[in-house]
């Protein structure tokens, strides 16, 4: 019996969502006095591999097949569900990342395993119960899911559970999977479309949306998430618009995040825009009118014109850090 934690990585450099998973394994593990087995899929090199028992990994297989350095959910699932079975783990952690969410159901169906997506907290096992905390209905309520299956599946949202350091020495196995690579997708190319950070692993978020008049207007935002070292975001209108990317439209039909510090800017506060973004841990908003939704969840809110608060905002932070 062991837990087995996939530790996503791109380009050879783990995502700080890795970490975090790897964490939260740990701590399974540990309380159920067994190993910690991480898989790693793609070429990455040992040094890389070595930095997982930094935060207790006790083994690292490393599936390294060239044909797998790009995406493939079925490729990686199959992978995933192999390691599973040879390592004999009946609990097997994911992020819920983009990958995630789309990897841990493959792996369920693989491995006929209960699955709990967007878990939040660490299980509770009382009386003989697998019990996760995950978030519901978007993001407005909690559920708290029983497993009752014998292998158990858990994808864990990025930002949730914090990195614990939890030196190991770690054992690299190379690991060759059954069915990869993938015979019926082949990704031939990918473009990404930035090289900021990353989203949904952003530790603070600057957010704009309508209140901002157009797309013009937006290098207030940027200086203020260079200042904040922030990713940027937007409500879906202002994706839909045009002014800013798709990638950056976060709540029910966008992507949704749960940085440390969220800035609403200009933003209503509308319940779908909301459901990416309130499990956000301290919210602050910028709105000229004092009645609107988002002060109702905000933690601090400043009422006034984003176009005059946001450049004081910046000078402010900026003579701080300085
Ligand atoms: C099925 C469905 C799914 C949806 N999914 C999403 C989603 O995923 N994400 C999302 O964001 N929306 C989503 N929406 C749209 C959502 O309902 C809202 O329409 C949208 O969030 C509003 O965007 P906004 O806050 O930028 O604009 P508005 O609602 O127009 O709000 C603009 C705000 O800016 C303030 N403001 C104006 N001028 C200034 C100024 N100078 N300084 C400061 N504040 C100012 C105003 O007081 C106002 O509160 C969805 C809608 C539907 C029906």
């Amino acid at each position: 019996m062991a837990v087995l934690v996939y530790a996503e990585h791109v380009e050879g450099q783990f995502k700080k969502s890795a970490f975090e998973v790897v964490s939260y394994a740990k701590e399974i593990a540990r309380n159920g006095n067994t190993q910690l087995v991480a898989i790693c899929v793609g070429e990455i090199s040992d040094e890389a591999l070595g930095k997982l028992g930094a935060y207790g990994a006790d083994k690292v297989l490393a599936a390294r097949y060239a044909a797998l350095n790009t995406f493939s959910s079925s490729a990686y699932a199959s992978a995933i569900a192999d390691a599973a079975n040879r390592e004999n783990a009946d609990i097997i952690i994911l992020s819920n990342s983009f990958s995630g969410k789309g990897l841990a159901p493959a792996v369920s169906v693989k491995l006929n395993a209960g699955i709990v997506a967007g878990a939040i907290d660490l299980p509770k096992t009382e009386g003989g119960k697998f019990i996760v905390k995950k978030l519901a209905f978007s993001g407005k309520a909690f559920a708290w899911v029983e497993l009752l299956s014998a292998k158990k599946i858990i994808s864990l949202n990025p930002n949730s559970y914090r990195i614990v350091d939890s030196p190991t020495s770690t054992i690299i196995e190379s690991f060759e999977a059954n069915n990869t690579p993938d015979s019926k997708v082949s990704v031939k190319e990918v473009i990404r479309s930035t090289d900021k950070v990353s989203l949904p692993e952003a530790e603070i978020v600057v957010s704009g949306g309508r209140g901002l008049k157009g797309p013009e207007n937006w290098a207030i935002l940027e200086d203020l998430a260079a200042a904040l070292g922030a990713a940027t975001a937007c409500s879906k209108p202002v994706s839909d618009a045009g002014w800013r990317p798709h990638e950056e439209h976060v709540g029910q039909t966008g992507i949704v995040i749960s940085p440390n510090l969220y800035l609403a800017i200009g933003i209503s506060g509308a319940i779908q825009h909301l459901a990416g973004v309130s499990s956000s841990k301290t919210i602050v908003a910028i709105n000229k009118d004092p009645d609107a939704p988002i002060f109702k969840v905000a933690d601090y809110g400043i009422v006034g014109d984003a176009l005059e608060v946001v450049p004081k905002l910046t000078q402010a932070i900026k003579a701080f850090k300085g």
